[in-house]
């Protein structure tokens, strides 16, 4: 596959598999803990390559449909290999602790996904690694200590929108003998491929877009070269696993991923620029905007925008704010976001190496499919009670 795969033939054929006629189009739930074999000998040659791709030894090791999950992201990524698990957070996790030992320093981003930094703070620090947060838009030479062993951040940051320059943080932890993970959930491989900028490893929640239905809930993390046996072994050792209808329903949503990605860039464009126009919103933080931070690095080296993206609103009472929110007919009020449905919700960035002073709330959208003149219009009800 080529640097840019002509996702529209990829997304539609990678991941059913080789069956005899009389199939059905879709590879049916693989449900199984024990599997069996003809032989003993037989048995112990798949027991000696369990930790392989593709061996089917038991359950937790991998199914036929999760090994086709595995080979579609990989090659959509243009990665070595990709390993399933369970949620977007485990595949974060498992990254990072596969590519620290306890005595190591991380970088971690100061805008990456809260729970992100909840591993870092609560659990990576008790087994001795050492988290610096860094501001994602600046050079992190200054920052990299003899143990730093691994480079994390999200393109583009979470709840603000940020683009940091993947090619650059890539190369210089590359210089310096550490990884690079990216957490890509947003762009998804239809927008932006950060293995082929440079990137070690790619982490998804699968939970989000790829699903697309906010009903799994999966994570993947696809590997250079260097990266995927221990990064696989990481998790095999830990015994993570997806459920095998998450790794179903990730087929499923993969053969629709392009136009649902098209589809959400063009309603959140349309809103987002709308809502730019409104007296209540002081600002709109997303990557397709000139003023968005890294909006170059974003014309560069992505090819879309997700429907994701927040507003800063005017300052106003907390009780403006909630009738605001309460008042949308059209928009859910819940965490997570990709789905089908048009998401609202007000976010707090937590910063500790830059700061966030604007002087206004903080409301992250994610647009879904409802018509987006609709979703202007319940916006247009509900925002004069922030005044
Ligand atoms: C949601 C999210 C995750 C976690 O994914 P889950 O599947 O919910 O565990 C990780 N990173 C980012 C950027 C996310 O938005």
């Amino acid at each position: 596959m080529t640097d840019r795969p002509l996702f529209s033939d990829a997304l539609v054929h990678l991941g059913r598999g080789v069956q005899a006629n009389g199939r059905p189009v879709n590879l049916p739930i693989s449900q199984g803990s024990t599997m069996l074999f003809n032989s003993l000998a037989e048995f112990e040659a798949a027991r000696d390559a369990r930790h392989q791709h593709g061996t089917l030894y038991y359950g937790r090791y991998g199914t036929p449909a999760s090994f086709e999950l595995e080979a579609a992201m990989t090659a959509l990524e243009g990665g070595a290999g990709c390993v399933s698990v369970s949620a977007g957070l485990t595949a974060v996790t498992l990254a990072l602790m596969g590519a620290a030992r306890s005595g190591d320093h991380l970088l971690v981003a100061d805008n990456v996904y809260m729970p992100t930094r909840n591993f870092c703070d609560n659990v990576l620090a008790r087994y001795g690694v050492e988290v610096t947060y860094f501001d994602s838009m600046q050079d992190i030479s200054p920052l990299l200590q003899s143990n730093t062993s691994a480079v994390m951040f999200e393109a583009p940051g979470s709840g603000t929108f940020e683009v940091p320059d993947i090619r650059a943080i890539s190369a210089t932890a590359r210089a310096h003998g550490a990884l690079a993970i990216i957490d890509g959930t947003w762009a998804t491989p239809i927008f932006c491929r950060p293995l082929s900028l440079g990137a070690d490893v790619v982490v998804h929640s699968g939970s989000k877009y790829i699903g697309g239905h906010a009903d799994s809930m999966i994570g993947f993390i696809v590997c250079n070269e260097a990266t995927y046996p221990r990064m696989r072994q990481m998790a095999l050792a830990f015994g993570d696993k997806p459920g095998s209808q998450d790794v179903f329903l990730s087929l499923r949503g993969l053969r629709t991923l392009e136009m649902r990605m098209k589809a959400a860039e063009s309603s959140g464009l349309q809103v987002a620029r709308w809502l730019a126009e409104q007296p209540q919103v002081l600002k709109v933080l997303h990557p397709a905007f000139p003023e968005c931070p890294g909006h170059d690095t974003w014309k560069r080296d992505f090819e879309g925008s997700a429907g994701l993206f927040s507003i800063v609103v005017r300052d106003c009472s907390t009780d403006r704010l909630h009738a605001f929110v309460d008042a949308l007919d059209l928009f859910g009020i819940g965490v997570s976001w990709g789905g089908f449905e048009s998401l609202i919700l007000p976010v707090r960035p937590l910063r500790t190496a830059t700061r966030w002073d604007e002087a206004g709330h903080l409301v992250r959208l994610n647009i879904g499919f409802e018509n987006p003149d609709s979703l202007c219009a319940d916006l247009a009800r509900a925002l004069p009670l922030l005044d």
